[in-house]
Parts: structure tokens; sequence; C-alpha cells
């Protein structure tokens, strides 16, 4: 038997989620570039997605990148450099995002130092408040850019429904699209890159309301789950359940279904309410809240529903189930973005690659 628990990951469907999405944005002349972070950078899952026609991949985080130095395509850091780190940003990516000008100059310094040209895309706020120049410090900030050696700006973007959940659409990326005019214009360049975000911006090409200039999207989410993110549709062709959580039952007994004596706290600080359901055929699964939150987790039996979780301890209720369960055996759960990072990321979850 494998090890438990453990996330099990389809490569073929990885590999053919990539396919679809690389092809439909092709039809629009956009490029993609495959996100890698949710699954740490794990090889394999990056050449899957290198396989499926990405034209560069895409991590927030230096540490990835090295794990995936020998996959020779484009490299791209999604989070803003950390000054401290320019030096290895110059060595480790191709490309990065950028929205302060005193990192861009210490990675101007490092691309000199180590004879080379870092690539730049310059990041503009169209109004979620993550990341991003406000549009009117745009043209002043390139100003300043085009005076620096080592660094070329290839391009300008956007980020939106991460931190303030702002859909895209053909009036905030129609601005992100007049501003790489007038930046071509006022500087005499042509910026190759017109970044309009991430798989929230996908609804926009099914409806055919995508603005023409933007060439390049960052896909996460819609690539692993097969899901846009701006509403939460699944993506046609796609398949949502390339990832598996797979659990093995430590303990099944029948148990009243409201706890018995004075309710304080629970193991997080929250004090706990409960319905009574009378007696109820519960299961402890061998995962917990150090390896994921379980609200995240859908499990494969419809019959089944989560109680809770503690740091090690997940039960669920099989009493409704069809299937005979005992301890010992194995409960399979789809699981969304959250539990994805976080199941990925632990290294109490044995990943099995297929
Ligand atoms: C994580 C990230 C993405 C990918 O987002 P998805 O919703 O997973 O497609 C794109 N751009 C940036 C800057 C990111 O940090």
């Amino acid at each position: 038997m494998d090890v438990c628990p453990r996330i099990e990951i389809d490569l073929s469907k990885i590999r053919a989620n990539t396919q679809v999405l690389v092809d439909r944005c092709k039809d629009a002349g956009i490029q993609v570039a495959g996100v890698t972070k949710v699954f740490c950078a794990v090889p394999q899952i990056a050449k899957a997605l290198v396989e499926g026609g990405v034209s560069m991949l895409a991590d927030a985080r230096l540490e990835n990148f090295e794990k995936i130095a020998h996959i020779p395509i484009q490299k791209l850091l999604l989070r803003l450099p950390m000054i401290s780190q320019a030096e290895k940003v110059v060595s480790l990516v191709d490309i990065s995002l950028n929205s302060e000008i005193a990192t861009i100059k210490k990675l101007s310094e490092a691309s000199i130092k180590q004879r080379k040209v870092h690539k730049i895309i310059l990041m503009v706020d169209l109004g979620d408040l993550r990341e991003g120049i406000w549009s009117d410090q745009i043209l002043t900030t390139i100003k300043e850019i085009t005076q620096l050696e080592g660094i070329q700006l290839v391009g300008i973007g956007t980020n939106l429904t991460c931190y303030g959940g702002v859909i895209p659409n053909p009036t905030n990326l129609g601005q992100l699209v007049n501003l790489s005019r007038e930046i071509e214009n006022t500087f005499q360049i042509r910026l190759e890159i017109i970044s309009g975000g991430n798989s929230s911006s996908l609804y926009l090409l099914e409806r055919g309301e995508m603005p023409k200039a933007i060439n390049h999207l960052r896909l996460g989410e819609s690539i692993v789950l097969g899901r846009e993110t701006a509403f939460g549709a699944s993506i046609s062709g796609t398949y949502q359940d390339a990832f598996t959580l797979i659990a093995e039952i430590v303990e099944l007994k029948e148990k009243p279904s409201v706890p018995i004596g004075e309710i304080g706290m629970d193991a997080f600080g929250n004090k706990p309410v409960f319905e009574d359901h009378g007696i109820r055929k519960r299961a402890i699964l061998a995962i917990g809240r150090q390896d994921v939150s379980v609200n995240n987790l859908i499990p494969k039996d419809e019959k089944i529903s989560i109680l809770g979780a503690s740091s090690d301890h997940l039960i669920i209720d099989v009493t409704d189930s069809a299937k005979e369960y005992n301890v010992g055996d194995e409960v399979a759960f789809d699981i969304e973005y959250g539990a994805l990072l976080q199941l990925m990321t632990s290294e109490y979850v044995y990943k099995k690659i297929k």
C-alpha cells in the first residue's frame, strides 16, 4: 500500500489542461506563463507545463527557481524582488515583475556585475491594491528606468482579483492597454509584453471581451485545477481532479454528535457549537490542520461530511455512505486552491506523481 496521507498528482491531466489553455490563449494572440508556485515547483509537474506549451515558467520564490533551473525555458519572477536578493534574482530568472525604482536600481547593478541584461515588467495597480504603481506615476518611473544599464523594460502588467477581489474587465484592462500606448509614444520604445493578469482574466477570452493588445497571461489555478477564478467556473475541456488527497482511517466508532460536558475552547481557541443529530458513525483520518485547512477539501464520496479537525486529526461522518468503511481504509478528497497550496508545502504529505 502507498504511504498516507498522500497527494496523487496526475501529470497527463495537468499536461492536457495546459494544452487546452495554451491553445485557447494562442487563438487570441496571448502567450502563457505557467505558474508553478502552488505546487512548489516540483520539477516533474513544471515539465508537464512546458510540454503543454507554456512559453515561460513563473514563480514567486527563488528557492523554487533553484529546483527548476535545469529546465531550459524563460523564467519569470512573480513576487516583487527583495532588494536583499537582487543578485540571486538576476542569476536565477530572466524576467521579474517590479514596482519599486530602488529595487530596479539594485537589479541594474547586479546585472552589470554579472554582465547580463535583466528584463522587467512594470506592474500597474488598476485598483486591486496589491502590487503596482499608480498609473499617474508610471511615466516618471519609466523615465528613470530608461537611464539604467543592464535593465530592459519589456512590458507592463497588472494583477487583479488577489487582494481586493477586483474582477478584470474591458475597462480596467483597457486602461492598461492605453497606458502601454502612451508609454510607447512617449519613449519611442516597443513593449513586447502586456500582461493582463492571472486565471481571473480567462473569462474575458471566453466572452470575446479581452482587449486585443493583451498578449500575456500568468496562469496557475486554471492549469492545475481547470477553473477560472473570477467566478469559479470550471473551464470546458479541462480536468478538475489532477490532484487527489488520500488519507487513512485510524478510528471508526459510533458516537453522539454533541460532546458531553461543559464546552470550553477547542484546540484553536474557538468555542465550538454543535447540533444534535443523534448517534453517528464517525471516522478519524490521520491528517490535520498542520497539513491542510479542512474547509478546502471535498470528499469524493458525496455521502461523507467533514465534522472538523485538530492539528493532526480530521473527523468525518460516514453514517450515510453506501460504502462500509473499516479502520485502515483510505478516503479520497478533491481539493481547492488553498488546500493544494498547503498540501504541496507540507512535508508530512507524500507526493505521488503518476
Ligand atoms: C500567483 C500569481 C499568479 C497566478 O494566479 P492564478 O490565479 O493561480 O492563475 C499570477 N500573477 C501573479 C503576480 C501571482 O502572484
